[in-house]
């Protein structure tokens, strides 16, 4: 069975950090920038972004896969309803299968392999698979300065020869793995962020590139035209590309774009590397683990070549900035917490519609009112039977305020908009920025955002962004 690739999808954060500022805070300089999740980003609202543009480049609809899988060194639950969030707010079949793969950098790897080995077993016909992370990285380490965010996800499927899939894509082939135990970047038990490398000359010699290049060199027996290649440290990359005598290494242009985004930092460089027919060469690293595999394009992969503009761009921020979004710096005070909590009745009963943002419409009269919990009649005829819809993901704005003063732990200006959707449902949520790019009529969509986290505990919800389409 051939397990073929049908479209690919990657995203970033909206912050970009300048490595020179991190520097400047140690007695230290720096080079390059890197991403950074806003408060309300973190690796499952980039895995939400990436999987949804790979399913549109795919043109699968959500409805139609069959497993999830999702590699992040830092799921939004230490243990808890990670998998099934992200499902939700994707609108995948309650039915849906697979896994959720954490523990390390090597997460992504881990939910590529287990994608198409499900595909190859025929557990399931169409798999998602996406790499995310957002890793807060100890003040003052080195790693600091390199430290991004992103994602990436690829939608797989098989092909027997019959599902004439064949005349496009690419093809999900060999795979060579090795394990070691030893420490490289790793968080201990209870600890929060990530320490770096205890001895940057010990891991280059006797960790990294040992087994690194092992796996790399092993692949490099094949014709590769593209090379994603891990590198910690900004030099390690050039090394291994110079070891395999690479072409191409489309993992460089990521890195210098959003910095080192942990889990995700292979397979955003592999797809990167689909944008032309050739063989892709994917390897990834963490936790003791390396893992490459060759990926066969037969012409450019639907939604590869749109990688570098879905990771251009992003909003400068400063050091204290970034520090107060990863929550490193914090303000004394009282903040204002929920009135319930994540865990209460309220919540049970409405995150399947906040997650996968759904309406109730009248069976009388076709009127879509929002949100149902609150309204369980009609709010057009008062007729009491209404059934759930998907809402319209697009809209315009009908009317908006920006607050200007807002109770710690939210951060003003703070715009609230009402919306008119496409589909005639009127919705009233936050909007993204301060405000200033936003007016009366004008088109917006919906992206998944984080609106509170409290008690441990994510609140997610979609928030209106002004519109803007990658890759035009
Ligand atoms: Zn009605």
């Amino acid at each position: 069975m051939t397990v073929r690739v049908l479209g690919v999808g990657a995203a970033a954060p909206e912050l970009r950090l300048q490595a020179s500022d991190v520097g400047a805070a140690w007695g230290r300089g720096g080079r390059g920038e890197v991403a950074v999740c806003a408060p309300d980003e973190d690796t499952l609202t980039l895995a939400w972004l990436a999987a949804d543009r790979a399913l549109t480049a795919a043109g699968v609809a959500a409805a139609d896969v069959d497993a999830l899988f999702w590699g992040t060194s830092r799921p939004p639950f230490a243990e808890g309803p990670s998998f099934a969030f992200l499902a939700a707010s994707l609108s995948l079949s309650s039915a849906i299968g697979g896994s959720l793969s954490c523990g390390s950098a090597h997460a992504g790897m881990e939910a590529l392999t287990a994608g198409t080995d499900a595909i190859a077993a025929g557990s399931a016909r169409i798999a998602l698979v996406v790499a995310s992370d957002a890793v807060r990285p100890g003040p003052g380490t080195g790693f600091e300065a390199r430290c991004g965010a992103g994602a990436a996800a690829i939608v797989l499927t098989f092909d027997d020869g019959t599902t004439g899939a064949g005349t496009t894509g690419a093809t999900v082939g060999t795979r060579v793995t090795r394990t070691r135990p030893f420490l490289d970047r790793y968080r201990g038990d209870g600890e929060i962020d990530n320490r770096d490398m205890y001895d940057a000359r010990l891991f280059r010699e006797e960790i990294f590139l040992p087994v690194v290049r092992e796996v790399a060199t092993t692949l490099a027996a094949f014709d590769v035209r593209a090379w994603s290649l891990p590198d910690p440290d900004g030099r390690l990359g050039a090394v291994l590309a110079r070891d395999v005598s690479a072409r191409a290494t489309s993992s460089a242009d990521v890195y210098s774009s959003v910095g080192d985004t942990g889990a995700a930092a292979a397979l955003l460089g592999g797809i990167a590397g689909l944008d032309a027919a050739g063989i892709v060469a994917v390897v990834g690293t963490g936790g003791g683990r390396t893992t490459g595999v060759l990926i066969t394009a037969a012409g450019p992969v639907p939604g590869a070549a749109l990688t570098a503009d879905a990771l251009a761009g992003g909003r400068p921020t400063s050091y204290p900035q970034a520090l107060r979004a990863r929550g490193q710096l914090e303000p004394v005070g009282e903040t204002i917490p929920m009135g319930v909590p994540a865990e209460s009745a309220m919540f049970v009963r409405g995150n399947d519609e906040m997650l996968g943002l759904l309406g109730g419409r009248c069976v009388d009269c076709g009127t879509i009112s929002t949100p149902p919990s609150i309204h369980p009649h009609c709010v057009n005829c008062g007729g009491p039977k209404l059934e759930p819809v998907a809402l319209a993901r697009s809209g315009t704005v009908h009317t908006f305020v920006v607050n200007q003063t807002m109770p710690a732990p939210f951060v003003a200006p703070l715009p609230i908009a009402v919306l008119d959707m496409d589909d005639g449902s009127r919705l009233m949520l936050q909007a993204i920025g301060d405000g200033s790019d936003i007016e009366i009529g004008c088109p917006v969509d919906l992206v998944l955002r984080k609106y509170a986290h409290e008690r441990g505990v994510p609140v997610y919800g979609f928030k209106a962004r002004a519109k803007k389409e990658v890759g035009t």
